[in-house]
């Protein structure tokens, strides 16, 4: 008696893979605030006035801080310094 050979499994048919829905590009979509977000440490409200605690960019004008440095004062956004006097 020879065995006889199990029979073959109907090729099941190739599953056809649903095309995804819109791919999502991966990229950096950070967007830079324009404004620096601690803005707030600038500004002191003193009853319905603003007072500014930081001194003012003279090239860039108003909204523009000088950042502190220990002997000095510069705008990041021109490179104005001004050295303190001591
Ligand atoms: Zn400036």
């Amino acid at each position: 008696m020879s065995k006889a050979p199990p029979p073959a499994p109907a090729p099941a048919p190739a599953p056809t893979e649903a095309p995804a829905a819109a791919p999502v590009p991966k990229g950096k979509k950070k967007r830079k605030p324009k404004v620096s977000p601690q803005v707030y440490k600038f500004y002191k409200v003193k009853g319905d006035a603003l007072e500014r605690l930081k001194k003012e960019c003279p090239r860039c004008g108003k909204g523009r801080f000088l950042a502190e440095h220990k002997n000095r004062l510069s705008c990041g956004n021109c490179g104005y310094t001004t050295f303190k006097k001591s």
